[in-house]
């Protein structure tokens, strides 16, 4: 079962507890306006196999004390996110938290098929004419939804407002020298922080599912 990649990160901080290792899905139907992650709508170039991406993270997933799945839309290639939720469970212990632009209401015959293989997810279309005030999400629409045990350990308490102790963004270097960065930024830093990068002759690249033009 092959899927299509936007990238892979370990440690991500800032979107979920502990260190975690982060999974990009690369394509969006979605497409919600002011979406900065508009590098992840098209097709992209990098497809693998399920089983080629585990075999390739499970370094990574003996440390990870979580997983974050975002993208694009992972629920556009569900029957490849199910296939590597079902890996991902097979090798970790870790939790896994799922980031959808679709409404929960939507994903409910899907999430009957995945079962016990997400442990929370955070649903809803980002929404621009909406405040952010609640963590791990861009807009105040977009819900949490604790689906196991696990989840509800795990991350029963970010159902709250943002603290002004959460952290909003890893930033990194990819090996073009390019940056890009994981999390949810607030709105307005992001502009800031591109045009300084800009300024200096860096690249600025955003993949967070929930991150904003404005
Ligand atoms: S916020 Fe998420 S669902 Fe909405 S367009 Fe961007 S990647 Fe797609």
């Amino acid at each position: 079962m092959e899927l299509s990649l936007s990238r892979v990160h370990f440690p991500v901080t800032t979107l979920g507890p502990g260190r975690r290792l982060g999974i990009w899905f690369q394509g969006c139907s979605i497409r919600c306006p002011g979406c900065i992650s508009a590098d992840t709508w098209g097709a992209g170039h990098l497809r693998l196999s399920t089983e080629k991406l585990l075999e390739q993270i499970t370094p990574w997933l003996r440390e990870a004390e979580g997983i974050t799945i975002s993208g694009g839309e992972p629920f556009d290639q569900f029957d490849a996110l199910l296939r590597l939720l079902q890996g991902l469970r097979r090798l970790s212990q870790a939790d896994i938290l799922v980031y959808s632009g679709y409404p929960l209401e939507k994903l409910d015959a899907k999430l009957r098929q995945a079962n016990g293989l997400i442990d929370a997810l955070i649903s809803d279309p980002y929404d621009e004419t909406l405040s952010q005030s609640m963590a791990l999400r861009g807009s105040d629409n977009q819900r949490l939804s604790l689906l196991t045990p696990i989840g509800r350990t795990r991350l029963g308490n970010y159902d709250r407002p943002l603290e002004p102790a959460d952290k909003a963004l890893d930033l990194m270097f990819d090996e073009t020298g390019s940056v890009w960065m994981a999390g949810i930024p607030r709105r307005g830093d992001l502009l800031r922080l591109r045009d300084l990068l800009q300024d200096q002759g860096h690249h600025l690249q955003i993949s967070a599912h929930a991150a904003r033009r404005r």
